[in-house]
């Protein structure tokens, strides 16, 4: 299988880019993002408050059965047999997101599950962690960045 990792800052394109190349290349995108915001939906739905408290987000994991599917070549995500793709994109989902995927034990779970999808999938990866930590040894490795207007104006518009 061939791997790619790219990496960059927020807002310099990368998922822009890697959703491009996939499509050419018939190669799957996998948007990891998507998998911290199902496992914090998971946490949510399970009745945890504080999402930053690792004590109460890790006994979800039990229950966080996350998978792939692709459709049309998009990405669908679901939590056990239920399409989540839509229900993620919640705010609270943003933000309960943002802090499970700050607990280590949250990340080594995802990391083994991204592993796994590029293991058996050509597939381009972005985010935190994928070219060090998910996929060291990725064939193909890229740095993008852009000027900080250009970063700045791609989220504004965002
Ligand atoms: O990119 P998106 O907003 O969907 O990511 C959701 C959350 O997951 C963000 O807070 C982001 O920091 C985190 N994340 C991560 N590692 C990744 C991808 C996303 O920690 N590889």
């Amino acid at each position: 299988m061939i791997n790619v990792a790219i990496d960059g800052p927020a807002g310099a394109g990368k998922s822009t880019i890697a959703r491009k190349a996939a499509a050419e290349l018939g190669f799957i995108y996998v948007d990891t993002g998507a998998l911290y915001r199902t496992v914090a939906l998971n946490a949510l739905r399970n009745g945890v408050e504080n999402t930053k408290n690792a004590e109460e987000v890790i006994p979800t994991l039990k229950t966080a059965e996350v998978s792939l599917k692709f459709i049309d070549g998009e990405q669908h995500v679901f939590l056990r047999d239920e399409d989540v793709s839509t229900a993620i994109r919640q705010n609270e989902v943003s933000m309960a997101a943002s802090n499970v995927s700050s607990i280590p034990e949250v990340r080594a779970f995802l990391f083994d599950l991204q592993r796994n999808i590029a293991k058996n999938n050509d597939c381009i990866m972005d985010g935190r962690d994928i070219g060090t930590v998910v996929l060291p040894d990725a064939k193909i490795k890229i740095f993008l960045t852009a000027s900080a207007e250009a970063r700045a104006d791609r989220r504004f518009k965002e």
